[in-house]
């Protein structure tokens, strides 16, 4: 788990709601082309679906019906709650993918290096390696990402066949604006939740706890999903 916003609820609203509108106009042939010149291929090295070279992978919502639909085991509280209140209960913005405990970390459905509901895949699977988002690079400078991984995986420079630098385009712009409002819903919800149940989040208190949580102590963690939270207790087993 990672470092909490210290930034206020409303700030990051606002914040998120501007991100959402520059995200909304950026020019689209820009991204067509950033996507041409790449040329990205996919050599199915599967690297990109194993917690060792992403991370995690974030679900929307509607992706998170889906796992479920398929194996309810699949999915679990993403990592990095936004929020941990007085009690010591931690609020997140919505569920990842599980990952295997192989060595890499594999995702929950990859069998054999290969996606096993390839057809059924979520929307980041589907937009992944394209993003369009603002990231700080690695001299604090914060612009627009719109590739991930450059030069670590795949293959670069092959020819984009017409229609399909538009059709990822298209498709990463809106994973990234549905990502943006869930992040606003959540927040949204969580301002309003605290003040009606009288809780306020203390960084002492979460940091304590995270403490407690590599330790391998077993932690509440609400997970808001589809406008509502849903009460899980997660354990570290990667300790
Ligand atoms: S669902 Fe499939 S494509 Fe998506 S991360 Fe898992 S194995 Fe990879």
């Amino acid at each position: 788990m990672g470092p909490v916003s210290l930034i206020p609820i409303p700030a990051r609203i606002a914040a998120a709601e501007r991100e959402l509108s520059e995200l909304l106009l950026y020019p689209q042939e820009r991204f067509v082309s950033i996507i041409r010149d790449i040329g990205f291929q996919c050599d199915l090295c599967s690297r990109c679906c194993t917690r060792a070279f992403n991370g995690h992978v974030f679900l929307l919502d509607c992706d998170t019906a889906r796992a479920r639909e398929i194996d309810p085991e699949s999915v679990e509280p993403a990592p990095f709650p936004e929020f941990c209140d007085q009690n010591g209960t931690f609020y997140v913005s919505g569920y990842a993918l599980r990952a295997k405990d192989d060595e890499n970390g594999s995702c929950y459905f990859l069998e054999n290096n290969r996606c096993r509901i390839y057809d059924q895949r979520f929307s980041i699977c589907r937009v992944y390696p394209y993003m369009l988002h603002r990231e700080p690079d690695e001299k604090g400078k914060i612009d627009w990402r719109q590739f991930a991984g450059l030069d670590e995986h795949g293959e670069y420079h092959t020819e984009i066949p017409d229609g399909l630098g538009e059709e990822a385009a298209a498709l990463t712009r809106e994973y990234e604006t549905a990502c943006i409002r869930q992040e606003i819903a959540f927040l949204a919800y969580i301002r309003d939740y605290f003040s009606k149940n009288r809780l306020r989040h203390v960084q002492k208190i979460y940091d304590d706890r995270i403490r407690e949580f590599a330790r391998g102590g077993e932690i509440p963690i609400m997970v808001f999903c589809n406008g509502r939270l849903e009460e899980h207790r997660i354990r570290n087993n990667r300790q």
